[in-house]
């Protein structure tokens, strides 16, 4: 427990996907006008220095968001094609470093808080367990005088969300809630209380949009939870949206060496019905930009 640090993580392959998509979905809720109860369970640290130890040593941002910006927003010479939802995440990359320089990379929590309305009741409910980070994220947090719009919370995400549903009505009457779920699957258990929470949450409030994220890795769990998530909503007829992306084997890696994550993919039940099309043009973007090698692919499926 608590070996996990997403700081040797971000802007990772996997979190272009996760925040490409969050972004693209979070846009699509924001157009009405009733307040969002927005819920992140596993929040991380907030904001994360490339340049800083941690990244180094990972150095996994090189093959996800510094590639991307690399080829999507070139110092010089002519950028290659992107599509709308990617140029709208580069955009928020962009505004982090207005230097021009990939220095700062905003976590999910920012990301979220980004797309929040001034004049609105949206409110963001941050969990994060890890000592350290949750003190660095409570302190990123600080930064942004959000007053009661934005709350930090050590505690255990999972447990949390159940009393949170379903969230209270807006001024309309209208009850309206994104979760994100993005825990760091280092237990083995994670895999089941993702589907145990999702299973419960669609009982306690079926309309609510569920997002998950997970790492395509060669382990039973992580094999079974993109189908178990989709029945569950099946059985609760919901739609829902699968996408995977694969970046593929590094081909500077010996037959020896561990390969590291090289896919990861983002289950949504009630996707925004735009969803979809933004991700067919987005996905061969992103692959195109970061595939490397062999078993490189993107997925994309849907239902209702
Ligand atoms: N959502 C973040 C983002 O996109 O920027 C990254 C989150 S990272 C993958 C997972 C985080 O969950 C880690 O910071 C870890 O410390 C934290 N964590 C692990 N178990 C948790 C739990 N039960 N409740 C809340 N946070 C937890």
């Amino acid at each position: 427990m608590f070996s996990y640090r997403h700081a040797f993580h971000a802007g990772n392959h996997a979190d272009v996907l996760k925040h490409v998509v969050l972004l693209a979905t979070l846009r699509h809720l924001m157009h009405k006008e009733a307040g969002l109860t927005l819920i992140d369970t596993h929040a991380g640290a907030g904001l994360y220095r490339l340049d800083s130890d941690f990244t180094d040593k990972g150095d996994e941002a090189r093959d996800g968001i510094v590639k991307l910006m690399g080829a999507l927003r070139p110092a010089s010479g002519q950028p290659a094609a992107s599509a709308a939802a990617v140029d709208d995440y580069l955009d928020l990359i962009a505004g982090f470093n207005p230097s021009g320089q990939l220095r700062v990379y905003p976590g999910s929590p920012f990301v979220v808080h980004s797309t929040l309305r001034a004049a609105s009741r949206d409110r963001l409910r941050l969990y994060e367990l890890h000592p350290t980070d949750s003190r660095t994220l409570s302190a990123n947090i600080a930064q942004l005088e959000a007053g009661r719009t934005v709350s930090v919370h050590r505690e255990d995400g999972f447990a949390a969300l159940r009393p949170l549903l379903p969230p209270p009505p807006g001024p309309g009457g209208s009850r309206r809630a994104m979760v994100l779920i993005d825990p760091s699957y280092e237990i083995k258990s994670d895999y089941h209380k993702v589907s145990a929470c999702i299973q419960e949450s669609l009982k306690r409030f079926p309309t609510g949009c569920y997002l998950v994220w997970y790492p395509v890795i060669p382990r039973p769990e992580a094999h079974d939870l993109p189908r178990r998530l989709r029945t569950l909503a099946n059985q609760s007829q919901r739609p829902w949206l699968h996408a995977t992306l694969a970046i593929g084997q590094d081909p500077s890696h010996g037959p020896d060496d561990r390969p590291g994550l090289t896919a990861s993919g983002m289950f949504v039940i009630n996707p925004p019905y735009t969803l979809k099309a933004q991700l067919q043009e987005a996905l061969p973007v992103l692959l195109n930009m970061l595939g490397r090698g062999r078993g490189q692919g993107q997925t994309l499926e849907s239902a209702g």
